[in-house]
């Protein structure tokens, strides 16, 4: 590992300006120690954001719960007042990696990470999300790779949190120079849909305060499918949230995750849903709508029928 300032910031403001030109913002270090032992990040320093105040409680509202940035996942696991509010919240957060992980890790972190493209994460190897030409796994591997792509790269968006952060309609707070800026998660991911380069819509220097979660879906469920019960990232994930109005649904919405540079909706998928009794019927009528515009690469066909099981399990669960 190369070597490297470790500064401690006590402020959102003196964080951003220890990060200078070549820092980067440290919380569990679970993603970014990584890349630095891999020499992916050379940052001349690290800025420990872990001990900004007030950014690691879970605050809840009558209308918005907040989840600070430094929250561990283990916290939103073993949260009772999250189990019974957002279930889904819950069940993503279990998912994570293993109990280790989900101790240190935190949200901004786990939203923030970068792809895990084994192109990407090879320190040799040049791609075009490293700003060169080429996507290797078009033309090699790309078992774990997407089936939605809005550019040339094919990594797919594999935090668990902004799979169903994206469903609950959560916004999340970041502070860009010396301003809060509220992103919706489909803003906050809408750059990696166009650029290559791009894991997400954050500038250098962004720093993620607090995700602001609305109470209005009461029903929600998150659920993946991995090669590995611990220890690993999804193959296809599925989140679902909605209210139910007798036995309609109400506000509904579908995401799905490791399938697009972004946590992939559909807004027809969610109108297809909107005030009808939920079935087996409906819900594969909502996966063909979801699925559409899949574009199937070499390895990754077994993906789909993944998908469609997982977005008709994850919506029978709203109404559980
Ligand atoms: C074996 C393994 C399995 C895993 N499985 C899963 C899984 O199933 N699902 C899943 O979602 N994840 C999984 N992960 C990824 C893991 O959850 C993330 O690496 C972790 O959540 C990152 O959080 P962190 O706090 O450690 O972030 P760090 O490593 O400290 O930071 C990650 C990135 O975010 C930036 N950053 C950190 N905090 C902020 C902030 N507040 N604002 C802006 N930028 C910030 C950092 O600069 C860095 O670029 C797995 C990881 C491993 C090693």
């Amino acid at each position: 590992m190369k070597s490297f300032q470790y500064v401690t910031a006590t402020s959102p403001a003196s964080a951003r300006q220890l990060l200078g030109d070549n820092g980067r913002y440290l919380s569990g270090g679970i993603d970014l120690l990584g890349q630095m032992k891999e020499y992916l990040a050379e940052p001349k320093v690290l800025v420990n954001v872990k001990e900004l105040p007030g950014l690691n409680k879970i605050e809840s509202g009558d209308k918005v719960w907040t989840l600070g940035a430094n929250v561990t996942i283990s916290q939103l696991e073993d949260d009772a007042g999250i189990k019974k509010v957002f279930p889904g919240i819950q069940q993503a957060a279990a998912e994570v990696g293993s109990r280790q992980i989900r101790n240190v890790a935190t949200v901004g972190g786990n939203l923030a990470q970068h792809s895990r493209c084994w192109y990407y994460r090879h320190r040799d190897v040049l791609c075009l999300k490293k700003g060169d030409d080429m996507c290797f796994a078009r033309h090699g591997d790309n078992r774990y790779h997407s089936l939605f792509t809005g550019n040339t790269c094919i990594s797919p968006v594999v935090s668990n949190l902004a799979i169903i952060f994206a469903v609950l309609d959560a916004v999340a707070i970041v502070q860009r120079g010396d301003k809060p800026l509220r992103m919706t998660l489909a803003e906050l991911y809408a750059e990696a849909w166009r650029n290559p380069e791009a894991h997400n819509s954050l500038e250098p220097g962004d720093l993620i305060l607090k995700i602001e979660v609305p109470i209005q879906k009461r029903r929600s469920s998150y659920l993946q499918m991995s090669a590995k019960s611990q220890f690993d990232w999804a193959l296809v994930s599925c989140a679902a949230a909605a209210n139910l109005d007798g036995d309609k649904l109400a506000q509904p919405s579908v995401a799905l995750g490791a399938v697009g540079n972004v946590p992939y909706q559909v807004k027809a998928a969610d109108e297809l849903l909107e005030g009808k009794v939920l079935d087996d019927a409906l819900a594969n009528k909502a996966a063909d709508v979801l699925l559409e515009k899949a574009h199937v690469q070499t390895d990754n066909g077994y993906k789909l029928p993944i998908a469609r099981a997982l977005i008709r399990r994850a919506l029978m669960q709203l109404k559980a």
